[in-house]
Protein backbone atom coordinates (compact mmCIF):
# COMPACT_ATOMS: atom_id res chain seq x y z
CA UNK A 1 0.00 0.00 0.00
CA UNK A 2 2.33 2.95 -1.25
CA UNK A 3 1.47 6.15 0.01
CA UNK A 4 1.13 9.11 -2.15
CA UNK A 5 3.26 12.09 -2.09
CA UNK A 6 0.63 15.09 -4.35
CA UNK A 7 3.19 17.81 -5.83
CA UNK A 8 1.76 21.02 -6.15
CA UNK A 9 3.99 24.15 -5.66
CA UNK A 10 6.71 22.31 -4.12
CA UNK A 11 8.84 20.93 -6.74
CA UNK A 12 11.97 19.79 -5.10
CA UNK A 13 13.17 17.30 -2.86
CA UNK A 14 15.21 19.33 -0.41
CA UNK A 15 13.97 20.43 2.46
CA UNK A 16 10.31 19.34 1.88
CA UNK A 17 8.39 18.11 4.98
CA UNK A 18 5.62 17.07 3.55
CA UNK A 19 8.27 14.07 1.72
CA UNK A 20 9.54 13.28 4.78
CA UNK A 21 6.20 12.55 6.56
CA UNK A 22 5.12 10.44 3.27
CA UNK A 23 8.64 8.80 3.31
CA UNK A 24 8.28 8.19 7.33
CA UNK A 25 5.14 6.40 6.50
CA UNK A 26 6.16 4.44 3.65
CA UNK A 27 9.30 3.04 5.82
CA UNK A 28 6.98 2.35 8.87
CA UNK A 29 4.51 0.14 6.06
CA UNK A 30 7.24 -1.56 4.26
CA UNK A 31 6.19 0.06 1.41
CA UNK A 32 7.36 2.93 -1.49
CA UNK A 33 5.95 6.25 -1.94
CA UNK A 34 4.24 7.56 -5.28
CA UNK A 35 5.37 11.12 -6.62
CA UNK A 36 2.08 12.27 -8.09
CA UNK A 37 1.59 15.84 -10.26
CA UNK A 38 -2.15 16.68 -11.43
CA UNK A 39 -2.90 18.92 -14.91
CA UNK A 40 -5.39 20.63 -13.18
CA UNK A 41 -7.60 21.87 -16.33
CA UNK A 42 -8.58 24.80 -14.41
CA UNK A 43 -5.01 25.96 -13.29
CA UNK A 44 -4.01 25.18 -16.64
CA UNK A 45 -6.37 27.36 -18.62
CA UNK A 46 -5.41 30.94 -16.88
CA UNK A 47 -1.84 29.73 -16.59
CA UNK A 48 0.30 32.82 -19.03
CA UNK A 49 2.16 30.76 -21.54
CA UNK A 50 5.34 32.02 -19.98
CA UNK A 51 4.59 30.38 -16.56
CA UNK A 52 3.11 26.92 -18.23
CA UNK A 53 6.54 26.69 -20.39
CA UNK A 54 8.43 27.00 -16.94
CA UNK A 55 5.87 24.73 -15.39
CA UNK A 56 6.98 22.02 -18.02
CA UNK A 57 10.54 22.16 -17.86
CA UNK A 58 10.45 22.17 -13.53
CA UNK A 59 8.30 18.80 -14.29
CA UNK A 60 10.81 17.40 -16.24
CA UNK A 61 13.73 18.24 -13.52
CA UNK A 62 11.55 16.40 -10.96
CA UNK A 63 10.95 13.43 -13.17
CA UNK A 64 14.10 13.00 -14.05
CA UNK A 65 15.02 13.84 -9.97
CA UNK A 66 12.84 10.94 -8.88
CA UNK A 67 14.65 8.65 -11.43
CA UNK A 68 11.77 8.70 -13.95
CA UNK A 69 8.63 8.27 -11.26
CA UNK A 70 7.06 10.95 -11.22
CA UNK A 71 3.08 10.45 -12.55
CA UNK A 72 1.25 12.68 -14.10
CA UNK A 73 -2.39 12.85 -13.82
CA UNK A 74 -4.77 15.00 -16.23
CA UNK A 75 -8.12 16.27 -14.93
CA UNK A 76 -9.49 17.73 -12.04
CA UNK A 77 -7.45 16.99 -8.86
CA UNK A 78 -11.21 15.50 -6.92
CA UNK A 79 -11.35 13.18 -9.03
CA UNK A 80 -8.00 12.15 -10.46
CA UNK A 81 -6.62 12.29 -6.84
CA UNK A 82 -9.21 9.58 -5.38
CA UNK A 83 -8.93 7.48 -8.46
CA UNK A 84 -5.18 6.97 -7.84
CA UNK A 85 -5.36 6.44 -3.88
CA UNK A 86 -7.92 3.84 -4.99
CA UNK A 87 -6.00 1.96 -8.14
CA UNK A 88 -2.86 1.65 -5.56
CA UNK A 89 -4.51 1.37 -2.60
CA UNK A 90 -2.65 4.39 -0.82
CA UNK A 91 -3.10 4.53 3.23
CA UNK A 92 -2.64 8.17 2.92
CA UNK A 93 -1.86 11.58 0.68
CA UNK A 94 0.51 13.69 1.61
CA UNK A 95 0.85 17.20 0.60
CA UNK A 96 2.46 20.88 1.54
CA UNK A 97 -0.59 22.79 2.69
CA UNK A 98 -2.11 25.46 0.16
CA UNK A 99 -2.96 28.86 1.55
CA UNK A 100 -4.53 30.65 -1.71
CA UNK A 101 -8.10 30.75 -2.39
CA UNK A 102 -8.01 28.47 -5.34
CA UNK A 103 -5.96 25.90 -3.52
CA UNK A 104 -7.88 26.05 -0.18
CA UNK A 105 -11.34 25.14 -2.03
CA UNK A 106 -9.48 22.36 -4.05
CA UNK A 107 -8.32 21.01 -1.20
CA UNK A 108 -11.25 20.80 1.10
CA UNK A 109 -13.26 19.24 -2.07
CA UNK A 110 -10.08 16.73 -2.46
CA UNK A 111 -10.25 15.98 1.54
CA UNK A 112 -14.44 15.40 1.11
CA UNK A 113 -13.89 13.04 -1.89
CA UNK A 114 -10.64 10.96 0.03
CA UNK A 115 -13.17 10.28 2.53
CA UNK A 116 -11.89 8.29 5.13
CA UNK A 117 -8.08 8.51 3.69
CA UNK A 118 -6.75 11.42 4.95
CA UNK A 119 -5.18 14.54 3.02
CA UNK A 120 -2.00 15.45 5.73
CA UNK A 121 -0.38 18.54 5.36
CA UNK A 122 2.83 19.27 6.30
CA UNK A 123 4.80 22.77 5.88
CA UNK A 124 3.71 25.52 3.03
CA UNK A 125 5.25 27.37 0.76
CA UNK A 126 6.41 30.11 3.55
CA UNK A 127 8.62 30.16 6.38
CA UNK A 128 5.68 30.82 9.13
CA UNK A 129 2.37 29.83 7.76
CA UNK A 130 -0.13 32.29 6.70
CA UNK A 131 -2.72 33.07 9.26
CA UNK A 132 -0.32 31.98 12.04
CA UNK A 133 0.76 35.59 13.32
CA UNK A 134 -1.88 37.70 15.14
CA UNK A 135 -1.62 41.22 17.03
CA UNK A 136 -1.93 41.07 20.72
CA UNK A 137 -5.75 41.48 20.21
CA UNK A 138 -5.63 38.44 18.15
CA UNK A 139 -6.51 40.28 14.98
CA UNK A 140 -4.47 39.58 11.84
CA UNK A 141 -1.68 42.15 11.01
CA UNK A 142 -2.95 45.14 8.58
CA UNK A 143 0.72 47.27 8.41
CA UNK A 144 4.13 45.18 7.11
CA UNK A 145 6.48 46.45 9.66
CA UNK A 146 4.57 45.21 13.05
CA UNK A 147 3.89 42.06 10.68
CA UNK A 148 7.74 41.72 10.02
CA UNK A 149 8.49 42.44 13.04
CA UNK A 150 6.11 39.46 14.54
CA UNK A 151 7.74 36.94 12.20
CA UNK A 152 11.18 37.75 13.08
CA UNK A 153 10.39 37.16 16.50
CA UNK A 154 8.00 34.18 16.06
CA UNK A 155 11.05 32.10 13.81
CA UNK A 156 11.17 29.42 11.84
CA UNK A 157 12.20 25.49 12.31
CA UNK A 158 15.52 24.61 10.45
CA UNK A 159 15.25 23.36 6.58
CA UNK A 160 13.84 19.27 7.06
CA UNK A 161 16.45 17.24 6.21
CA UNK A 162 16.57 15.46 2.70
CA UNK A 163 15.99 11.69 2.53
CA UNK A 164 18.68 9.93 1.82
CA UNK A 165 16.67 7.64 -0.13
CA UNK A 166 13.05 7.50 -1.44
CA UNK A 167 11.52 4.35 -2.56
CA UNK A 168 9.53 6.05 -5.40
CA UNK A 169 6.94 3.35 -6.92
CA UNK A 170 6.71 2.35 -10.42
CA UNK A 171 3.08 3.42 -11.47
CA UNK A 172 2.17 4.25 -14.56
CA UNK A 173 1.00 8.11 -15.79
CA UNK A 174 -0.55 10.07 -18.56
CA UNK A 175 3.00 11.41 -19.76
CA UNK A 176 4.53 14.90 -18.54
CA UNK A 177 2.86 17.68 -19.94
CA UNK A 178 4.37 19.09 -23.27
CA UNK A 179 5.94 23.02 -22.93
CA UNK A 180 3.75 25.39 -24.82
CA UNK A 181 5.69 26.96 -27.41
CA UNK A 182 6.59 30.94 -26.48
CA UNK A 183 9.03 33.49 -27.59
CA UNK A 184 10.04 34.42 -24.09
CA UNK A 185 13.86 33.66 -22.74
CA UNK A 186 12.79 31.64 -19.46
CA UNK A 187 15.15 30.95 -16.51
CA UNK A 188 15.93 27.66 -16.36
CA UNK A 189 13.64 25.56 -14.30
CA UNK A 190 14.23 22.95 -11.43
CA UNK A 191 15.85 22.63 -7.63
CA UNK A 192 18.95 22.21 -9.10
CA UNK A 193 18.99 25.32 -11.38
CA UNK A 194 17.12 27.30 -8.27
CA UNK A 195 20.21 26.06 -5.77
CA UNK A 196 22.85 27.36 -8.61
CA UNK A 197 21.00 30.69 -8.50
CA UNK A 198 20.98 30.86 -5.17
CA UNK A 199 24.54 30.33 -4.73
CA UNK A 200 25.69 32.71 -7.02
CA UNK A 201 23.55 35.43 -5.83
CA UNK A 202 24.61 34.79 -2.51
CA UNK A 203 28.29 34.70 -3.23
CA UNK A 204 28.22 37.63 -5.85
CA UNK A 205 25.90 40.30 -4.87
CA UNK A 206 24.01 39.48 -1.91
CA UNK A 207 26.97 42.04 -0.11
CA UNK A 208 25.57 44.63 -2.81
CA UNK A 209 21.59 43.91 -2.53
CA UNK A 210 21.07 46.81 0.26
CA UNK A 211 22.56 49.47 -1.33
CA UNK A 212 21.84 48.51 -5.30
CA UNK A 213 18.93 46.50 -5.38
CA UNK A 214 16.82 49.33 -6.99
CA UNK A 215 18.84 49.42 -9.81
CA UNK A 216 17.58 47.85 -12.84
CA UNK A 217 20.58 48.69 -14.98
CA UNK A 218 22.75 46.57 -12.74
CA UNK A 219 20.88 43.04 -12.86
CA UNK A 220 22.00 42.07 -9.67
CA UNK A 221 18.54 41.39 -7.42
CA UNK A 222 18.34 37.35 -7.02
CA UNK A 223 15.71 36.56 -9.41
CA UNK A 224 14.49 33.92 -6.79
CA UNK A 225 10.64 34.33 -7.66
CA UNK A 226 10.14 31.67 -10.49
CA UNK A 227 11.87 29.50 -8.38
CA UNK A 228 10.02 30.43 -4.82
CA UNK A 229 6.90 30.61 -6.85
CA UNK A 230 7.08 26.47 -7.79
CA UNK A 231 8.89 26.05 -4.72
CA UNK A 232 12.31 24.58 -6.50
CA UNK A 233 13.51 26.11 -3.07
CA UNK A 234 12.00 26.70 0.11
CA UNK A 235 12.25 30.24 1.71
CA UNK A 236 13.57 28.33 5.14
CA UNK A 237 16.40 27.10 2.99
CA UNK A 238 17.20 30.75 1.85
CA UNK A 239 16.66 32.26 5.62
CA UNK A 240 19.45 29.19 6.92
CA UNK A 241 21.86 30.25 4.32
CA UNK A 242 21.33 34.06 5.07
CA UNK A 243 21.93 33.33 8.97
CA UNK A 244 24.66 31.86 7.90
CA UNK A 245 25.99 34.65 5.92
CA UNK A 246 25.31 37.20 8.38
CA UNK A 247 27.26 34.93 11.52
CA UNK A 248 29.77 37.17 12.26
CA UNK A 249 29.57 39.59 9.20
CA UNK A 250 29.75 43.64 10.09
CA UNK A 251 28.00 45.88 7.81
CA UNK A 252 27.66 46.01 4.14
CA UNK A 253 26.61 41.84 4.31
CA UNK A 254 24.61 42.18 7.67
CA UNK A 255 22.28 45.03 6.39
CA UNK A 256 22.10 43.13 2.97
CA UNK A 257 21.11 39.84 4.38
CA UNK A 258 18.57 42.09 6.88
CA UNK A 259 17.25 43.96 3.43
CA UNK A 260 16.89 40.43 1.74
CA UNK A 261 15.27 38.83 4.87
CA UNK A 262 13.13 41.75 4.78
CA UNK A 263 11.93 41.35 0.90
CA UNK A 264 11.41 37.71 1.96
CA UNK A 265 8.86 39.35 4.78
CA UNK A 266 6.94 41.09 2.74
CA UNK A 267 6.17 37.51 0.36
CA UNK A 268 4.95 36.46 3.56
CA UNK A 269 2.69 39.43 4.54
CA UNK A 270 0.79 39.12 1.22
CA UNK A 271 0.05 35.78 1.88
CA UNK A 272 -1.29 35.89 4.73
CA UNK A 273 -2.98 38.87 3.65
CA UNK A 274 -4.51 37.24 1.36
CA UNK A 275 -5.41 34.42 3.71
CA UNK A 276 -7.34 36.47 5.90
CA UNK A 277 -9.43 38.52 3.08
CA UNK A 278 -9.26 35.88 -0.04
CA UNK A 279 -11.53 38.58 -1.96
CA UNK A 280 -8.41 40.72 -1.85
CA UNK A 281 -7.07 38.35 -5.60
CA UNK A 282 -9.48 40.66 -7.26
CA UNK A 283 -11.66 43.53 -4.82
CA UNK A 284 -9.94 46.05 -3.92
CA UNK A 285 -9.35 46.20 0.26
CA UNK A 286 -10.41 50.01 0.25
CA UNK A 287 -12.09 52.61 -2.62
CA UNK A 288 -9.45 55.30 -3.35
CA UNK A 289 -10.89 56.91 -6.02
CA UNK A 290 -15.09 57.48 -6.82
CA UNK A 291 -15.62 54.64 -9.64
CA UNK A 292 -16.47 57.40 -12.32
CA UNK A 293 -12.63 58.22 -12.27
CA UNK A 294 -11.77 55.00 -13.25
CA UNK A 295 -11.34 55.05 -17.87
CA UNK A 296 -13.48 52.79 -19.44
CA UNK A 297 -14.33 52.69 -23.18
CA UNK A 298 -11.82 52.31 -26.39
CA UNK A 299 -9.77 54.85 -25.52
CA UNK A 300 -8.88 53.51 -22.34
CA UNK A 301 -8.20 50.39 -24.15
CA UNK A 302 -6.22 52.09 -26.96
CA UNK A 303 -4.09 53.40 -24.00
CA UNK A 304 -4.19 49.81 -22.39
CA UNK A 305 -2.69 48.68 -25.27
CA UNK A 306 0.30 51.06 -25.72
CA UNK A 307 1.18 50.51 -21.84
CA UNK A 308 1.01 46.57 -22.49
CA UNK A 309 3.20 46.66 -25.70
CA UNK A 310 6.18 49.58 -24.32
CA UNK A 311 4.77 52.52 -26.38
CA UNK A 312 3.62 55.22 -24.01
CA UNK A 313 6.80 57.51 -24.59
CA UNK A 314 8.21 57.27 -21.27
CA UNK A 315 10.96 55.31 -21.64
CA UNK A 316 11.90 53.26 -18.13
CA UNK A 317 8.12 52.44 -18.48
CA UNK A 318 8.53 50.94 -22.04
CA UNK A 319 11.61 49.22 -21.08
CA UNK A 320 10.19 47.49 -18.82
CA UNK A 321 7.27 46.70 -20.53
CA UNK A 322 9.03 45.22 -22.75
CA UNK A 323 11.58 43.62 -20.35
CA UNK A 324 8.09 41.74 -19.46
CA UNK A 325 7.42 40.49 -22.65
CA UNK A 326 10.86 39.57 -23.61
CA UNK A 327 12.25 37.17 -20.51
CA UNK A 328 8.57 37.11 -18.51
CA UNK A 329 10.36 39.11 -15.52
CA UNK A 330 10.55 42.56 -14.39
CA UNK A 331 12.22 44.29 -12.30
CA UNK A 332 10.34 45.34 -8.88
CA UNK A 333 11.17 48.98 -9.18
CA UNK A 334 9.94 49.03 -12.62
CA UNK A 335 6.62 46.81 -11.52
CA UNK A 336 5.79 49.56 -9.17
CA UNK A 337 7.02 52.25 -11.82
CA UNK A 338 4.98 50.82 -14.10
CA UNK A 339 2.11 49.88 -12.15
CA UNK A 340 1.49 53.07 -10.92
CA UNK A 341 1.72 54.83 -14.39
CA UNK A 342 -1.16 52.33 -15.50
CA UNK A 343 -3.69 53.13 -12.48
CA UNK A 344 -2.44 56.98 -11.65
CA UNK A 345 -1.31 58.51 -15.54
CA UNK A 346 -3.98 55.99 -17.33
CA UNK A 347 -6.74 56.01 -14.69
CA UNK A 348 -7.21 52.21 -15.57
CA UNK A 349 -7.93 49.73 -12.92
CA UNK A 350 -5.62 47.90 -11.02
CA UNK A 351 -7.08 44.81 -11.90
CA UNK A 352 -6.37 45.44 -15.54
CA UNK A 353 -2.69 45.64 -15.25
CA UNK A 354 -2.36 42.86 -12.67
CA UNK A 355 -4.30 40.53 -15.37
CA UNK A 356 -1.58 41.39 -18.22
CA UNK A 357 1.42 40.65 -15.47
CA UNK A 358 -0.15 37.09 -14.54
CA UNK A 359 -0.19 36.31 -18.22
CA UNK A 360 3.32 37.24 -18.81
CA UNK A 361 5.07 36.96 -15.64
CA UNK A 362 7.17 33.43 -14.78
CA UNK A 363 6.90 34.14 -11.60
CA UNK A 364 3.81 35.13 -11.56
CA UNK A 365 2.05 34.57 -8.65
CA UNK A 366 -1.43 35.45 -7.24
CA UNK A 367 -0.58 37.04 -3.41
CA UNK A 368 2.04 38.84 -4.85
CA UNK A 369 1.43 39.69 -8.10
CA UNK A 370 -2.56 41.10 -6.64
CA UNK A 371 -1.53 42.52 -3.47
CA UNK A 372 2.18 43.98 -4.85
CA UNK A 373 -0.77 46.15 -7.38
CA UNK A 374 -3.13 47.06 -4.37
CA UNK A 375 -0.04 48.34 -3.04
CA UNK A 376 0.95 50.74 -5.21
CA UNK A 377 -2.46 51.50 -6.67
CA UNK A 378 -3.23 52.79 -2.55
CA UNK A 379 -6.05 50.18 -2.23
CA UNK A 380 -4.03 47.96 -0.10
CA UNK A 381 -4.07 46.83 3.52
CA UNK A 382 -0.64 48.48 4.11
CA UNK A 383 -0.87 50.61 0.98
CA UNK A 384 1.57 53.34 -0.36
CA UNK A 385 -0.26 56.56 0.38
CA UNK A 386 -2.67 57.58 -2.45
CA UNK A 387 -0.66 60.74 -3.36
CA UNK A 388 2.79 58.64 -3.79
CA UNK A 389 2.91 58.95 -7.45
CA UNK A 390 5.92 57.62 -9.19
CA UNK A 391 7.47 60.38 -11.70
CA UNK A 392 8.85 58.34 -14.56
CA UNK A 393 11.27 60.68 -15.42
CA UNK A 394 12.90 61.13 -12.43
CA UNK A 395 12.40 57.34 -10.92
CA UNK A 396 14.92 57.04 -14.72
CA UNK A 397 17.09 59.60 -13.43
CA UNK A 398 17.50 57.99 -10.13
CA UNK A 399 17.77 54.01 -11.10
CA UNK A 400 18.86 53.86 -14.35
CA UNK A 401 21.27 56.97 -13.94
CA UNK A 402 23.11 56.13 -17.20
CA UNK A 403 19.99 55.27 -19.01
CA UNK A 404 21.89 51.36 -19.71
CA UNK A 405 18.53 49.87 -19.03
CA UNK A 406 16.70 52.27 -20.89
CA UNK A 407 18.92 51.39 -23.77
CA UNK A 408 18.98 47.60 -23.44
CA UNK A 409 15.34 47.54 -23.88
CA UNK A 410 14.15 50.23 -26.32
CA UNK A 411 17.00 50.28 -29.17
CA UNK A 412 15.01 53.10 -30.60
CA UNK A 413 16.80 55.27 -28.16
CA UNK A 414 20.46 53.71 -27.98
CA UNK A 415 21.92 56.98 -29.33
CA UNK A 416 19.84 59.39 -27.41
CA UNK A 417 22.62 60.96 -25.17
CA UNK A 418 22.68 60.35 -21.40
CA UNK A 419 21.30 63.74 -20.59
CA UNK A 420 17.96 63.12 -22.81
CA UNK A 421 18.07 59.63 -22.47
CA UNK A 422 14.72 59.90 -20.08
CA UNK A 423 13.27 62.25 -21.63
CA UNK A 424 14.04 62.29 -25.29
CA UNK A 425 11.10 64.80 -26.11
CA UNK A 426 13.58 67.48 -24.51
CA UNK A 427 15.59 67.32 -28.21
CA UNK A 428 13.11 68.48 -30.33
CA UNK A 429 13.49 67.69 -33.97
CA UNK A 430 16.71 65.68 -32.85
CA UNK A 431 14.25 63.22 -31.13
CA UNK A 432 14.54 59.53 -32.71
CA UNK A 433 11.92 59.79 -35.45
CA UNK A 434 10.52 55.96 -34.68
CA UNK A 435 10.18 56.14 -30.56
CA UNK A 436 6.61 58.34 -29.69
CA UNK A 437 6.02 61.26 -27.63
CA UNK A 438 4.86 60.66 -24.38
CA UNK A 439 1.13 59.77 -24.86
CA UNK A 440 0.29 61.62 -21.19
CA UNK A 441 1.43 64.88 -19.41
CA UNK A 442 2.66 62.99 -16.35
CA UNK A 443 2.37 66.22 -14.00
CA UNK A 444 -1.30 66.89 -15.35
CA UNK A 445 -2.49 63.56 -14.77
CA UNK A 446 -0.23 63.17 -11.56
CA UNK A 447 -3.12 66.60 -10.59
CA UNK A 448 -6.28 64.66 -12.11
CA UNK A 449 -5.19 61.10 -9.63
CA UNK A 450 -4.85 63.69 -6.52
CA UNK A 451 -8.10 65.37 -7.41
CA UNK A 452 -10.02 61.79 -8.03
CA UNK A 453 -8.57 61.01 -4.79
CA UNK A 454 -9.69 64.33 -3.02
CA UNK A 455 -13.44 63.74 -4.39
CA UNK A 456 -13.16 60.32 -2.84
CA UNK A 457 -11.95 61.14 1.10
CA UNK A 458 -13.64 64.66 1.23
P1 LIG B 1 14.83 40.16 -5.01
O1 LIG B 1 14.97 41.64 -4.88
O2 LIG B 1 16.06 39.38 -5.17
O3 LIG B 1 14.01 39.70 -3.71
C1 LIG B 1 14.12 38.40 -3.16
C2 LIG B 1 12.77 37.77 -3.00
O4 LIG B 1 12.00 38.52 -2.07
C3 LIG B 1 11.95 37.73 -4.27
O5 LIG B 1 12.26 36.63 -5.09
C4 LIG B 1 10.53 37.67 -3.72
O6 LIG B 1 10.18 36.36 -3.35
C5 LIG B 1 10.63 38.51 -2.47
N1 LIG B 1 10.19 39.88 -2.77
C6 LIG B 1 10.94 40.92 -3.18
N2 LIG B 1 10.18 42.01 -3.31
C7 LIG B 1 8.92 41.66 -3.00
C8 LIG B 1 7.67 42.33 -2.95
N3 LIG B 1 7.53 43.61 -3.23
N4 LIG B 1 6.58 41.61 -2.60
C9 LIG B 1 6.68 40.32 -2.29
N5 LIG B 1 7.83 39.62 -2.32
C10 LIG B 1 8.94 40.28 -2.67
N6 LIG B 1 6.62 38.86 -7.00
C11 LIG B 1 6.32 37.59 -7.33
O7 LIG B 1 7.01 36.67 -6.86
N7 LIG B 1 5.29 37.29 -8.18
C12 LIG B 1 4.50 38.27 -8.72
O8 LIG B 1 3.57 37.97 -9.47
C13 LIG B 1 4.81 39.62 -8.42
N8 LIG B 1 4.09 40.65 -8.96
C14 LIG B 1 4.39 41.95 -8.62
C15 LIG B 1 3.59 43.00 -9.14
C16 LIG B 1 3.88 44.31 -8.80
C17 LIG B 1 3.02 45.44 -9.36
C18 LIG B 1 4.94 44.60 -7.93
C19 LIG B 1 5.25 46.02 -7.53
C20 LIG B 1 5.72 43.57 -7.39
C21 LIG B 1 5.45 42.24 -7.72
N9 LIG B 1 6.21 41.17 -7.19
C22 LIG B 1 5.89 39.88 -7.52
C23 LIG B 1 7.24 41.41 -6.16
C24 LIG B 1 8.67 41.64 -6.69
O9 LIG B 1 8.64 42.59 -7.73
C25 LIG B 1 9.31 40.36 -7.21
O10 LIG B 1 9.21 39.35 -6.24
C26 LIG B 1 10.79 40.60 -7.48
O11 LIG B 1 10.95 41.61 -8.44
C27 LIG B 1 11.41 39.31 -7.95
O12 LIG B 1 12.74 39.52 -8.35
P2 LIG B 1 13.93 38.97 -7.47
O13 LIG B 1 13.70 37.57 -7.11
O14 LIG B 1 15.18 39.34 -8.19
O15 LIG B 1 13.79 39.89 -6.17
Amino acid sequence: MPTVLWFRRDLRLADHPALVAAVEQARADGDEVVPLFVVDPRLWAVSGTPRLAYLAASLRALDASTGGRLVVRHGRPAEVVPALVREVGAPAVHVSAATEPYGRRRDAAVAAALGPVPLVASGSPYAVGPGLLRTGSGDPYRVFTPFRNAWLDHGWAPPAPRPRSVPWADVRGDGLPDAPATDVRLPAAGEAAARARWHAFVREDLETYRTDRDRPDLGTTSVMSPHLKYGEIHPRTMLADLAEAARGAGAPLADSVATYRSELAWREFHADVLWHVPTAAQESLRPVVPEDAWADGPAADAAFAAWAEGRTGYPVVDAAMRQLRAIGWMHNRMRMVTASFLVKDLHVRWQRGAAHFMAWLVDGDVPQNQLNWQWVAGTGRDAAPYFRVFNPVTQGRRFDPEGRYVRRWVPELRDVPTSAVHEPWTLGLAAPADYPPPMVDHAHERRVALADHARRTT
